[in-house]
């Protein structure tokens, strides 16, 4: 059995996407969890992270935490804003919503604005809130908001957050390792993501990059056992141990992808690449008719939403199973108020694919 290439298509969506042959392959063997090997392998993976979010090993730390990466927002959320705490929380997207949710269920206070989807939080009306609501202890936002593709000005907020002395998470899910980040001088605090986006692994864990002073201060304050952000890092920081079954083939397919950016040139060749197939992918696809939905001086590396040309109206399912047939899978679009579908362009996925994508596209509305 071959790559199950066997229903034959590309991921051209932004988590679970592509991978190489060679990640998928790490996973053919069933490694054990006690011995040393295997905590060195979760150490180096937390060690490289911290490489790659430009921070010392000294300030910052890393948690990884089982289960997509939503659980890890969660534990971060329910485990490091206190009892008194209240989130300000800046969202354009259904990512930023779901945090909301979040806060919701934890009765977490939570100052909700919510911002055009098209549309970057906006740092003046956040700071008048800051002066107005003493109260607020934490400001979180998204950064790469899939829903869109927008990529939103965190290192304003981050400044404003520093300025105020308030503690800053950013929810880097479809953006950590595609785009820079630079943690520290960014002023993030805690700054999650999940395998299975641009490091390009498989789903099954999330990671927390987490300023050591705060995290050691949210001691004891989880409001869940399984997702004690403290709990399960003191148990790793000692010698590489994970809380409770660990996703052993999905860590060492991790290892090997960390592996694999490292010899793609790290963050920024990957980075050109995304930022390459994003370019040729909105050129092309206005060029056949398409609106791009966010703003040109938005629009982010990782996924594009487009409005279907004037006029026309083309049926999602009809168009998606077009497409998988010639080798690709898009994904629909999730925005309420227009008629959209997304392309994502990160994974294995490089420009002679979108040229390809392209060519289907247009066979497609000509036959439409
Ligand atoms: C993928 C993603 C998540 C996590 O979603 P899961 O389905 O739980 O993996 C959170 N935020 C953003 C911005 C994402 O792109």
């Amino acid at each position: 059995m071959k790559n199950l290439g066997t229903a034959g298509y590309k991921l051209l969506t932004p988590g679970p996407l592509t991978t190489t042959e060679t990640v998928k392959e790490v996973m053919l063997f069933d490694h054990c969890t006690w011995d040393d090997d295997y905590k060195e392998i979760t150490q180096k993976i937390r060690r490289d992270l911290l490489k790659l979010a430009q921070v010392e090993e000294t300030e910052y730390t890393t948690v990884l935490m089982q289960g997509s990466g939503s659980f890890g927002v969660e534990s971060v959320l329910g485990s490091v804003v206190p009892k008194d705490g209240c989130v300000l929380l800046l969202s354009n997207g259904a990512y930023g919503e779901r945090a909301a949710k979040m806060c919701s269920y934890y009765e977490i206070p939570c100052i909700h604005v919510k911002q055009d989807y098209n549309k970057t939080p906006d740092a003046n009306g956040a700071e008048e809130l800051l002066k107005t609501h003493p109260e607020i202890t934490h400001i979180m936002m998204i950064h790469s908001e899939t829903t869109s593709g927008i990529l939103n000005d965190i290192e304003s907020i981050g400044k404003l957050a520093e300025a105020y002395g308030k503690v800053f998470i950013v929810d880097a899910m479809s953006s950590f390792a595609g785009v820079e980040i630079p943690v520290k001088d960014w002023y993030i605090d805690f700054l999650i993501s999940s395998a299975n986006k641009c490091i390009q692994g498989v789903p099954g864990f999330s990671f927390i990059i987490a300023n050591r002073v705060l995290l050691m201060e949210s001691k004891g304050r989880a409001r869940s056992l399984c997702l004690d952000l403290y709990d399960q890092w003191a148990g790793m920081e000692k010698d590489g141990k994970w809380r409770y079954t660990s996703p052993t083939h999905v860590v060492l397919a991790f290892e090997q992808a960390m592996k694999e950016l490292e010899q793609e040139g790290g963050i920024k060749a990957r980075h050109a690449r995304y930022q390459k197939n994003m370019d040729t992918l909105v050129e092309n696809f206005e060029n056949l008719g398409f609106r791009l939905y966010v703003d040109k001086a938005w629009q982010g590396p990782i996924i594009a939403t487009f409005l279907y040309p004037e006029g026309k109206h083309f049926d999602f399912q009809e168009m998606y199973a077009y497409i998988k047939e010639r080798g690709y899978a898009i994904y629909p679009g999730k925005l309420t108020d227009a008629d959209t579908f997304r392309i994502g362009v990160i994974g294995e996925i490089y420009e002679e694919d979108v040229l390809r994508l392209t060519e289907i596209m247009k066979s497609y509305m000509e036959q439409a």
